[in-house]
């Protein structure tokens, strides 16, 4: 078995290694030649591509397409508007805020993978944006801001960062008072579980007050591999939660059946499904983007009440004032005085009292 770091060396970043994997079509070589991007993977994701077919739901994440030229309706400095990177408040780089309680913690600009689709690109793909990566510059605003109790640690990818860096962050966070919960965005469970090790567990494990949650990215079935179960296992083993956001994702996961598919596995790999994330309007990404309704008709007709309540996801449309919800809304058909119409997911009524208030 390879381990992480070679995952990481042996990259699947060049037309010649991808040829290794795949039968790249006329498209995708003249993509990978003349778009000026960062694109790759592990060998271990990238092994998960169908050889044959461009249409394969990881193949679309990893391989640029030609589609990334043209840019319609994704809004400029995308970034910089969604993390209110221009408004008034002093704030150190790594750190965007939209709540009053929590904020995200940018620590670095890699990742397991350079997904096609990334709303972030700016930052981690293109470098348009370039952050400074003051670790403690960040942990010293946190420590300063006595309201912030949950921080969310992202990038790029943080388990990325060595086991020693990570201890670093972890401890540091843990030994502010104020600071009651620990979150880590990461593709590692999905792109790279090799990097599920005894030392990181070591490091993210054990009884605390400061629990840690993991939320990953998976956003189809054919992600989840044996590899990936037996990671989960070992984070949940040690203590640390696991939950999913997936991204809503035109011909990879609209469709009911693998919608649904997609969340069932999730939860018999021990995933929580959290965020369904509408495909947001970053530039170069408007093929990837569906309505956005159609989020909630999947959830509508393709999980509530049609699979288990676990497998639910929330739909949210992350924006420059924080995350929308956007969950369906079909059950209240009316309502007097007397009492409520409701409507299940198979078309059927019932009535309950409406209790004065
Ligand atoms: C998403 C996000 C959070 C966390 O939001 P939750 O709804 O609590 O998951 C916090 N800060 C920023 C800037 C975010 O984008
Ligand atoms: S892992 Fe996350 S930050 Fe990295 S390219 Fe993918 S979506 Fe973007």
């Amino acid at each position: 078995m390879i381990l992480w770091k070679e995952q990481l060396e042996e990259a699947v970043n060049t037309l010649e290694r991808l040829e290794e994997f795949i039968n790249v079509t006329d498209d995708e070589r003249e993509a990978i030649k003349t778009l000026n991007t960062k694109w790759g993977t592990t060998p271990y994701f990238a092994s998960l591509m169908d050889v044959d077919d461009p249409n394969c739901p990881i193949r679309k994440q990893v391989v640029p397409s030609l589609k990334e030229k043209k840019n319609v309706y994704g809004i400029e400095d995308y970034l910089i508007w969604k993390e209110n990177r221009d408004n008034e408040e002093e704030r150190p780089d790594t750190i965007a805020r939209q709540y009053h309680d929590r904020v995200a913690f940018t620590v670095l600009d890699q990742c397991g993978i350079y997904c096609r689709h990334c709303f972030r690109k700016e930052v981690v793909v293109n470098h348009d944006i370039n952050l400074r990566f003051d670790i403690d510059e960040g942990l010293g605003w946190i420590r300063e801001h006595e309201e912030v109790r949950d921080v969310l640690v992202t990038g790029g990818d943080p388990l990325l960062l060595s086991n020693g860096k990570i201890e670093y962050i972890i401890t540091s966070l843990r030994a502010i008072p104020h600071v009651e919960m620990i979150r880590i965005g990461s593709r590692t469970p999905i792109v790279l579980p090799q990097r599920i090790n005894e030392g990181l567990l070591d490091v993210l494990g054990g009884y605390h007050e400061v629990p840690i949650w993991i939320n990953t990215q998976c956003n189809h079935p054919k992600e989840i591999t044996e590899q990936t179960a037996r990671s989960v296992y070992k984070l949940l083993s040690a203590g640390v939660n696991v939950g999913n956001q997936a991204v809503l994702l035109k011909g990879i996961n609209d469709d009911i059946k693998t919608f649904r598919e997609l969340h069932q596995k999730l939860l018999a790999t021990r995933i929580r499904p959290y965020y369904l994330f509408y495909c947001e309007p970053a530039p170069g990404i408007d093929h990837f983007r569906t309505s956005v309704e159609k989020g909630s008709e999947l959830i509508r007709d393709g999980l509530r009440g049609h699979t288990t309540g676990l497998a639910q996801p929330m739909y949210v449309i992350a924006t420059n004032v924080g995350k929308i919800p956007l969950m369906p809304d079909y059950y209240i058909i009316d309502k007097n005085d007397k009492e409520y119409k409701l409507k299940n997911h198979r078309g059927e009524y019932t009535t309950l009292p409406n209790i004065a208030e």
